[in-house]
């Protein structure tokens, strides 16, 4: 096999980890650690995200922890800037927050909007898409500093869990590499 053969979605889905029941009861954990640290794995996950980036995007924005990985690594590769998406109180400046239920869970994310240029599409990044909950959140919070958010990649999508298509009536495209069943 050539080293630089680019891994396919099949052998990406191969090396998530899955750990059952964390962090509570009947959660299957989608673990992508094993992903990120496999190095043709990492490459191939960006490459494969990068092909579904629509034209016209000027800035990724990833949602803390997980996002902030294949988003950084995303813009990077596409040259844009990046706009942190964080859990509350992390941010030095005058944010703007939304709170959200989690599958597990209730979570508050902010922003800082002077990142936001008025009117500018900003393409939203996150490794998982469950309930939808958060990334409806982090778009909301998008719009109201000014940008357009009309499309999320995300490398997992439980699509038994409906967040697709929550967010696509919202308005926001949702567009992931790999999908699991179950929750
Ligand atoms: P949700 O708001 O329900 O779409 O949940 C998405 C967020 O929670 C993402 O940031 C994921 O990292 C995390 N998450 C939710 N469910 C899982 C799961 N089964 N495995 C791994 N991460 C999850």
């Amino acid at each position: 096999m050539p080293s630089d053969r680019r891994l396919s979605l099949d052998e990406l889905k191969a090396l998530v980890r899955t750990v059952p029941d964390f962090p509570a009861t009947g959660i299957m954990f989608r673990d992508i650690t094993t992903l990120i640290a496999h190095g043709p794995g990492l490459g191939a996950t960006i490459d494969h995200l990068a092909d579904l980036v629509p034209a016209g995007t000027s800035a990724i924005a990833g949602i803390e922890a997980r996002g902030f990985i294949f988003g950084t690594a995303l813009a990077t590769k596409l040259g844009l800037g990046f706009i942190p998406v964080r859990k509350a109180g992390k941010l030095p400046v005058e944010t703007i927050g939304q709170d959200y239920a989690l599958e597990y869970g209730e979570a508050r994310i902010e922003i800082d909007p002077s990142l936001l240029q008025d009117g500018e599409r900003v393409l939203l990044v996150d490794d998982l898409i469950a309930t939808g909950g958060t990334a409806i959140a982090a778009a909301q919070l998008l719009r109201r500093a000014g940008a357009v958010c009309e499309t999320a990649l995300f490398v997992i999508d439980l699509p038994e869990l409906g967040g697709a298509k929550i967010l696509g009536d919202a308005g926001v495209e949702s567009r992931s590499l790999i999908a699991f069943s179950g929750h």
